[in-house]
């Protein structure tokens, strides 16, 4: 029998988890679904990606407002992808915050990936009439953005790593605290999505970078909290090896069937029962084909074309 396409038939519901990782440091994990996380500064909020709807985006804010009354002055978006970004409007945030590339790959594909992310995985767009439409960052940077977050709390470092699970990824830094916001640039025990992403940059400098800041707490982009400097490593290693078996087995494949083949069967016995897995595997061979036969940026993805990649080698 054929596969249901990406996560159309996954329609439970995930547990979600409210864990404050400091002083005024929040994260919300949901088994795999994505992330989100909120910075208290002295007089504002800080929160960490939008969910894909509105209506969404509030549940977690009702979960946040337990906890604190601040305005939310910022809202950081770590990439462009529909499930990050599309619930922005409940936060109310003065400043939305985002790479530079984020902004144009809004311009570029926005439409085309908020489609194609519905249809893949409906289930995280509670009531998707919410969505007032695209999200667009007021506020963008190339290397680094520093926000002061008043008294002794010290600054949040917004930072570029270089190109990764897509062009424009930024990570979040509390150095006081030494908690890392990873977007999908690392995952804790949940699958690799790569199907935007730059493999060989990724993997190697990238990567690098991000393990560079030393982060002792690390909330990646789905999966759970990483904790202490060896399980942050260890996440980051994960990461890297997810990637490093892509590369090795497409590399070697004379074709994109083969190539989706030898690099499901070398690492689904690790990965299989993680979270996205076979989901994702597809639409991540055929980028990382694209990638090692000259094809520099991704090609926007499409409904359509999600379902021809999916017939094609998820049978
Ligand atoms: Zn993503």
């Amino acid at each position: 029998m054929a596969k249901p396409f990406a996560s159309s038939a996954d329609l439970g519901e995930k547990k979600q988890s409210m864990e404050v990782l400091a002083e005024g440091v929040y994260a919300l994990t949901a088994e795999g679904d994505p992330n989100v996380g909120a910075i208290e500064a002295e007089d504002f909020l800080v929160c960490f990606e939008a969910l894909a709807t509105p209506v969404a985006a509030r549940e977690w804010l009702a979960r946040l407002r337990e906890h604190t009354d601040k305005p939310i002055r910022y809202l950081v978006l770590s990439h462009y992808h529909a499930v990050r970004v599309l619930g922005a409007s409940a936060f109310g945030a003065d400043v939305i915050v985002t790479h530079d590339k984020t902004r144009e790959l809004i311009a570029e594909r926005g439409e085309q990936d908020w489609a194609s992310e519905y249809a893949r995985m409906p289930r995280l767009f509670k009531e998707p009439g919410s969505i007032p439409g695209l999200t667009w960052p007021t506020a963008t940077f190339s290397d680094t953005f520093t926000i002061d977050l008043g008294g002794d709390r010290g600054d949040l470092v917004l930072a570029y790593c270089g190109r990764g699970h897509t062009e424009g990824d930024l990570v979040a830094w509390l150095p006081k605290r030494r908690i890392m916001f990873a977007g999908d640039l690392v995952e804790s025990q949940a699958a690799l999505y790569t199907g935007d992403a730059f493999h060989l940059d990724w993997s190697a400098a990238t990567l690098d970078k991000v393990a560079s800041f030393g982060a002792e707490t690390l909330v990646g982009g789905r999966g759970a909290v990483a904790r202490g400097r060896q399980g942050v490593e260890a996440a980051i290693a994960q990461t890297r090896d997810f990637l490093t078996v892509m590369l090795r087995e497409v590399g070697a494949a004379g074709s994109v069937r083969e190539a989706f083949e030898r690099t499901h069967r070398e690492l689904e016995p690790r990965y299989g029962s993680w979270p996205i897995f076979e989901h994702c595997l597809p639409f991540n061979v055929s980028r990382l084909w694209d990638e090692l036969h000259g094809v520099e940026r991704p090609r926007i993805w499409t409904a359509e074309r999600d379902r021809e990649v999916w017939d094609q080698l998820q049978r």
